[in-house]
C-alpha cells in the first residue's frame, strides 16, 4: 500500500467529530489546513457516540442538521452520515477500513484530528493500525501541550511524522503531518456552557447554527 503515486493525486480527507455543536474551532483550522496542503475537499464524519460514553446533548438529527447548516454553500465540505445511521457504535478504525475498501488501495486517504486528540490517541481502538488505512493530519489547538508525554506515542509519532506536505499526496497512508493552522480557543463544551449562562455565541459558530440552537432550544 505504500507505493509512490503520481504527485497529482488528491487526498480524500475526513474529519470526524461529535459536533455538539459544530463551531469555528472545527471549521477554520481545517479550512486553513486545506489551503496549507492543497486539499480540494473535506468530508465531515459526525460520530455515533457509544452508549457507555457521555452522550451528546443534541440528538443525532440535530447534530447532523447543524453540520449541514454550517457547510451550506461551501463547496470545500460535505458530510458522510454513515456512522450516525449505524445501530451499533463503531470505532474510527472500522470506518476507515470501510472507506479504504470503497476507495481502493491507492487513493491517499487522510483523517484530520486536533492536537488534543493526538495527545490521547493511544486510548483509541487499534490506534497503531490507523496509519495502515490513512495519514493523520493534526490541527493545532490552543491549551494543549505540543509534546507527547507517552513514550509509545512519542516514538510512533517520530517514526511516521513528515514535515513535507507534498509526500502526503504521493502515498496512500502511513504518515503524520502536524499542520500550522491558526489557534482558535473554541470548544463545544464551552459553547454549551455559554448558552446555559446566557452569554453570546457570536464569533464562535456560524449564525445559521446559532439560530438553529435558539429555535430548537438546545443547551439550556
Ligand atoms: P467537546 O468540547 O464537546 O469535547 P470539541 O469542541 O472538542 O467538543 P469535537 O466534536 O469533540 O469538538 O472535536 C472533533 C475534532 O475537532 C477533534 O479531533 C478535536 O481535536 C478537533 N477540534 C475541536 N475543536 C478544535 C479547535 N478549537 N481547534 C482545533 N481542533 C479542534
Amino acid at each position: 500500500m505504500l507505493d509512490r503515486l503520481e504527485s497529482s493525486e488528491t487526498i480524500h480527507a475526513l474529519f470526524g467529530g461529535t459536533f455538539d455543536p459544530i463551531h469555528y474551532g472545527h471549521l477554520k483550522p481545517v479550512e486553513a489546513l486545506a489551503h496549507e496542503i492543497g486539499l480540494q475537499h473535506i468530508t465531515l464524519l459526525p460520530n455515533h457516540v457509544p452508549p457507555h460514553r457521555p452522550q451528546p446533548e443534541a440528538k443525532v438529527q440535530q447534530r447532523l442538521q447543524m453540520v449541514e447548516l454550517a457547510i451550506a454553500g461551501n463547496p470545500l465540505f460535505s458530510v458522510d452520515e454513515r456512522e450516525l445511521h449505524r445501530t451499533a457504535p463503531s470505532y474510527t478504525i472500522d470506518t476507515l477500513e470501510e472507506i479504504r475498501r470503497e476507495k481502493g488501495e491507492n487513493l491517499p486517504l487522510a483523517f484530520i484530528i486536533g492536537q488534543d486528540s493526538l495527545l490521547t490517541l493511544h486510548y483509541w481502538h487499534r490506534w497503531q493500525s490507523l496509519l495502515d488505512y490513512c495519514h493523520l493530519l493534526v490541527c493545532a489547538r490552543p491549551g494543549y501541550a505540543d509534546t507527547l508525554d507517552t513514550p509509545e506515542l512519542e516514538s510512533w509519532l517520530a517514526a511516521h511524522r513528515t514535515t513535507d506536505a507534498n509526500i502526503l499526496k504521493q502515498q496512500p497512508n502511513g504518515l503524520i503531518y502536524l499542520a500550522h493552522t491558526p489557534l482558535l480557543d473554541i470548544s463545544a463544551t464551552d459553547i454549551r456552557q455559554r448558552k446555559r449562562d446566557g452569554l453570546s455565541l457570536d464569533d464562535l459558530l456560524p449564525p445559521t447554527v446559532q439560530r438553529y440552537i435558539e429555535q430548537q432550544g438546545l443547551y439550556r
